[in-house]
């Protein structure tokens, strides 16, 4: 990876496996102008995860789910922590189905509705208000 500042090249400092979200935290340092940043290396679940639309395969966005989980959890005060917290339990759920890597939405509405539930009975309401394929007709 080359320098956020510089474009020069850079050395890794430090790393270390975070087991918590399954990513490798690293510290670099500029070759050149000796400046320090920090990446994460983490798996790409938009490559990996599809979600089937009108028959079709398409990536699955990690970001829509925290979105609307976000939205859901807003009135929470550590709402945005709290959201990507969710969204890792449902994506971990989701990993833990027979038909991985293959989901459909009304699937993944149904595993984040049920996160919510237990952990949110506000948020869940929200969310449900939102997802119609979690309503009872
Ligand atoms: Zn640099």
């Amino acid at each position: 990876m080359v320098c956020l500042y510089c474009g020069g090249d850079t050395r890794v400092g430090n790393s270390r496996l975070q087991r918590r979200n399954n990513q490798v935290w690293r510290r670099r340092v500029c070759k050149r102008c000796s400046a320090v940043f920090t990446t994460h290396e983490a798996i790409d679940l938009s490559s990996t995860l599809l979600v089937v639309v009108g028959g079709l395969p398409k990536p699955f966005v990690t970001d829509m789910l925290f979105t609307e989980l976000l939205l859901a959890m807003s009135h929470r005060k550590n709402a945005y922590l709290d959201a990507r917290e969710a969204t890792n339990t449902v994506i971990k759920r989701l990993l833990e189905l027979p038909g991985k890597p293959l989901y459909s939405p009304p699937q993944i509405s149904l595993i984040a509705g049920d996160v919510l539930k237990k952990l949110d009975k506000r948020a869940h309401l929200r969310y449900v208000a939102e997802h119609e394929s979690l309503q009872i007709k």
